[in-house]
C-alpha cells in the first residue's frame, strides 16, 4: 500500500514537471519522492500494478503480469511507468502524439544520401551539444540503486529544459525518453523499475530533437565494481568506436566501417552484432546509409563531404547472434553472455571545413 502511494506520487509529480520552471522548484521534492522509494528496498509487483505495467508487445499492449518467454540471460523485464509529458511548446516529431512517423518511411532520403546545408549542420551541432549534456546529466546519476526508470526521468526532463524532445518516446510505439540496455540487453532497452546493482553494465542511448533535427549518442556505463571481463568489453568497444571513427573522410567505402569494427573486436575475443546497424540521421530519425559493423558486410557508397550519420558498435562478450523479447523492443545476445555499445553522431568534413574549425577554434582559444 505504502509503494502504491509513493508510486502515485512519482506519476503526479512528473504530470507536474512538465514545465522548466515547475522541474526546478520542484525538483528537490522530486527527488526526496525518488529516494523514499530507493529506501524502501523491494518494489513489489503488487505495489507496481496500479501505474506501472509490464510492456507486453509494440503498440502499447501491457500487463500486469511478466510475459512468458525463454530468457536467455538473467535479466528480466520489470513494470514501466506511465507516460511522462511533454509540454505543448515544445517542437516535436510527427510520432509524438499517435506512435507513427509519416515522413521518415516515405522520404527519398531512405536510399539516397542526403549532403548537409550549412543551416542543416548547424542545427545538427547545437542539437548534438544538447544531447551531449543529456547523456553526461543521466551518466551523473548511474550508480547501484538507481532503477533505469529514474535515468529514463533525468534523461527527460533534461531534454525539455533545454527546448529539445527526446526522439525516442513514442517511436513505432516506444514507451519511453531513452533505452537502457542492462547486461546482456544489445539495444533497445526499455527502462524500467529494475534498480541497477553492482558490477552491472549499462548503457544509456540519448536521442534529442531540437530545431527540426535530430542528434544520436549513447554510452557504455559500469554500475560499481564491474568484473574484469565485462571491463576488457566496454573499453573494446569504446576503441572499436574510436577506430572507426578516425577512418571517416571524403572517399572512404561505408563498407570499410564494418571492417575496421571486426579486426578490432575479434582480435579480443569478441563478437560484432549484425542486426542492428548505423544509419543516417538529420531531420529524419533514421535514413540512408546504413553502416554495418561487422566484417565483409554489403554497403555500398562512399563517404562525402556533408553527410551525416551515426556510427555505434554493439559487441559481445560471446555470440554475435541476437533475440528479441516478447515486449518487441529489447535486444538480448542470444547467449546470455553481455554485450556493449558505443555511439557518435558524425559529421564528414572536407578539407575546407576542417580549416575553417581549425581557425574558429583558434579564436575560440584566443578569445
Ligand atoms: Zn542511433
Amino acid at each position: 500500500m505504502i509503494y502504491t502511494a509513493y508510486l502515485l506520487l512519482i506519476a503526479r509529480n512528473v504530470f507536474l514537471c512538465s514545465s522548466q520552471d515547475c522541474f526546478k522548484t520542484s525538483w528537490s521534492s522530486h527527488k526526496l519522492v525518488h529516494q523514499k522509494l530507493k529506501s524502501d528496498g523491494s518494489l513489489t509487483s503488487e505495489g507496481l500494478q496500479i501505474d506501472w505495467l509490464y510492456c507486453l508487445k509494440k503498440g502499447q499492449t501491457r500487463t500486469p503480469q511478466l510475459p512468458h518467454f525463454d530468457w536467455t540471460g538473467s535479466l528480466r523485464p520489470y513494470p514501466i511507468s506511465k507516460w511522462r509529458v511533454v509540454p505543448g511548446t515544445i517542437q516535436k516529431p510527427d510520432w509524438a502524439i499517435d506512435g507513427i512517423p509519416k515522413i521518415e518511411p516515405n522520404s527519398d532520403l531512405q536510399s539516397r544520401v542526403e549532403i548537409k546545408t550549412a543551416s542543416q549542420i548547424e542545427r545538427m551541432r547545437e542539437t548534438c551539444r544538447i544531447a551531449r549534456e543529456v547523456l553526461d546529466a543521466a551518466a551523473r546519476f548511474i550508480r547501484p540503486g538507481v532503477s533505469t526508470d529514474e535515468i529514463d526521468d533525468v534523461v527527460h526532463e533534461a531534454t525539455i529544459a533545454a527546448g529539445g524532445y527526446p526522439s525516442p518516446l513514442n517511436y513505432h510505439f516506444f514507451p519511453k525518453s531513452c533505452c537502457t540496455s542492462v547486461n546482456e540487453v544489445i539495444c533497445h532497452g526499455i527502462p524500467d523499475a529494475r534498480k541497477l546493482e553492482d558490477g552491472d553494465i549499462v548503457n544509456v542511448d540519448v536521442t534529442v530533437y531540437y530545431k527540426g533535427v535530430h542528434g544520436d549518442l549513447n554510452e557504455t556505463y559500469f554500475v560499481g565494481s564491474v568484473d574484469e571481463e565485462s571491463q576488457r568489453l566496454v573499453r573494446c568497444t569504446y576503441e572499436c568506436l574510436e577506430k572507426a571513427i578516425s577512418i571517416v573522410k571524403p572517399g572512404v567505402r561505408f563498407r570499410e566501417v564494418g571492417e575496421v569494427i571486426n579486426r578490432h573486436a575479434s582480435l579480443s575475443g569478441f563478437s560484432v552484432v549484425k542486426s542492428y546497424c548505423g544509419h543516417g540521421i538529420g531531420e529524419l530519425f533514421h535514413c540512408a546509409p546504413n553502416i554495418p559493423h561487422y566484417s565483409r558486410n554489403k554497403a555500398v557508397g562512399v563517404m562525402k563531404a556533408g553527410q551525416t550519420f551515426s556510427i555505434e558498435p554493439m559487441i559481445n562478450s560471446g555470440i554475435w547472434r541476437d533475440r528479441l523479447w516478447p515486449d518487441g523492443w529489447t535486444a538480448v545476445t542470444s547467449d546470455g553472455k553481455r554485450s556493449a555499445q558505443f555511439e557518435h553522431t558524425l559529421l564528414v568534413s572536407d578539407y575546407l571545413l576542417y580549416l575553417q574549425n581549425l581557425v574558429k577554434l583558434y579564436f575560440l582559444i584566443s578569445a
